[in-house]
């Protein structure tokens, strides 16, 4: 076993017992263990990389002690943009340019890598450097490639690394989505001096399908100064009253400056006596577009723009069935107020809101399955210790993660993180050819399951 490596989906990363793999390694000050299948337990002594042939190379491999195996985590393949195909006769592993890194043969229930498939012995220690940009294009919602670089070089969000730019990169599910330089009126200045003086405002829908929790609409709120955006979702147009109403009384608790306006369109969702009595009572202006000239409404509107192809891209990279529309919407918000830079203040959206940078260390790839771990005291010595579920965003409020429970069909949000493991898609394409319809398991709601995840709650969205 010592000279195979074995593709696992189910372990926590990189890992082998050898040293002689080592191309470069580094001792580790934490304690930390990794549990055997047995439940016996072997200490990681150092991490490093492994160069497995030229074109493929590990970073992050622990070394494990006692481990009597060598496994490559199909995850954190993928992270580092590499592409692991399973198709009958053809199961390969394939670089970010689509050429192939080596084949994977069955070995017994799994598959190994085939080392006689790639030429010569190790010498290239570096991973591609496409990867990161990779990772980072798919988890900050497709942002186009030179963006990313730029943004990147700013230093305006923690955690995220400089990357290079590099020529010729195709992204298939951004053709897909057809997600083309919006053309973007310039602005030439900033007309508020503080956020949440002005706040734009559109409905959006309704929409083909409902959305899961049974949502036909959008409301889109834009905060002038910062441009900040906000997303609720409506199941009836009048809703927009409740959600306007709680974000002005919102922002008149955090903030001493006085809310000055709102501004929408026309619509009966707007233009309505409740409106009219709410305004007059806070003293705001409610401003209305001119029917015949929508620009005037523009901010809003390119916005809507945005979020709408940033969610079609997010549906489309896994085929995620359109009535997730409502969580790829709201991914793309939360993705969108992290990333996206108001040019004129020269900071992203989240640091003019909340005077801080923003952080993208937590976010992951939209529409990738995932394992969601019970809660250990309940459950009998042979029953499943995880649940399958899809990585569907972020709360709005926490740093909560949104998951969709295929068995329970529900939509939860999970903390902490690292009750959540995440799996590559190849897996949910494997599930969809033995059963044609994964999203709708035999099996109806079971409540008693759902009140086994710790710490959850359902959320309606
Ligand atoms: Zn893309």
């Amino acid at each position: 076993m010592e000279d195979v490596w074995i593709m696992d989906s189910g372990c926590s990363r990189h890992m082998t017992g050898h040293r002689k793999w080592f191309s470069s390694l580094n001792p580790v000050s934490t304690k930390e263990y990794i549990t055997f299948g047995d439940n016996g337990q072997g200490k990681v002594i150092g991490v490093g990389s492994v160069s497995l042939s030229t074109k493929l190379s590990l970073r992050e491999v622990a070394f494990v002690r006692n481990l009597g195996f060598n496994l490559v985590f199909v995850s954190q393949l993928l992270d580092e943009g590499y592409e692991v195909r399973f198709k009958k006769g053809a199961c390969c592993v394939l670089d970010a340019r689509e050429t192939l890194v080596c084949s994977l043969l069955p070995f017994g229930q799994v598959f190994r890598v085939d080392l006689t498939s790639v030429s010569g012995p190790a010498c290239c220690l570096v991973a591609s450097p496409s990867a990161d940009i990779w990772k980072w294009h798919r988890r900050l919602g497709h942002l186009s490639f030179d963006l990313l670089v730029r943004l990147s070089s700013m230093g305006l969000i923690r955690v995220l690394p400089k990357l290079r730019a590099e020529k010729d990169l195709v992204c298939h599910p951004c053709r897909h989505g057809k997600m083309v330089a919006a053309s973007h009126i310039p602005v030439s200045q900033v007309m508020t001096s503080y956020p949440g003086e002005l706040l734009h405002m559109d409905k959006v829908g309704p929409a083909r399908v409902a959305s899961v929790n049974g949502k036909w609409y959008v409301l889109l709120v834009v905060d002038d100064f910062s441009w900040f955006l906000w997303v609720f979702f409506m199941e009836f147009k009048d809703e927009a009253f409740g959600f306007v109403r709680d974000l002005v009384l919102r922002f008149r608790n955090e903030s001493h400056k006085a809310m000055r306006a709102i501004r929408s369109d026309n619509g009966g969702e707007f233009r309505n006596s409740r409106f009219e009595n709410f305004c007059r009572d806070l003293g705001l202006e409610h401003q209305f577009s001119s029917p015949y000239t929508p620009p005037q409404n523009g901010v809003v509107e390119r916005k809507n723009r945005t979020l709408v192809e940033m969610a079609r891209t997010k549906l489309d990279e896994h085929r995620t069935p359109r009535r997730f529309w409502a969580e790829a919407v709201n991914t793309a918000c939360y993705i969108a107020n992290r990333i996206f830079l108001r040019a004129f203040l020269g900071k992203t959206l989240y640091e003019l809101r909340f005077g801080r940078q923003p952080s993208v260390k937590h976010l992951r790839a939209f529409g990738y399955k995932c394992f969601v771990l019970k809660k250990a005291r309940h459950l009998d010595k042979f029953e499943s210790r995880c649940l399958d579920g899809i990585f569907l965003g972020y709360a709005s409020s926490s740093r909560a993660f949104r998951v969709w429970i295929l068995e329970a069909k529900q939509v939860v949000e999970i903390e902490p993180l690292h009750q959540l493991q995440l799996l590559p898609p190849f897996l949910r394409a494997q599930m969809m050819k033995e059963d044609p319809c994964p999203w709708l398991p035999p099996h109806s709601p079971n409540s008693k399951l759902m009140q086994r995840l710790d710490p959850l709650r359902t959320q309606g969205r």
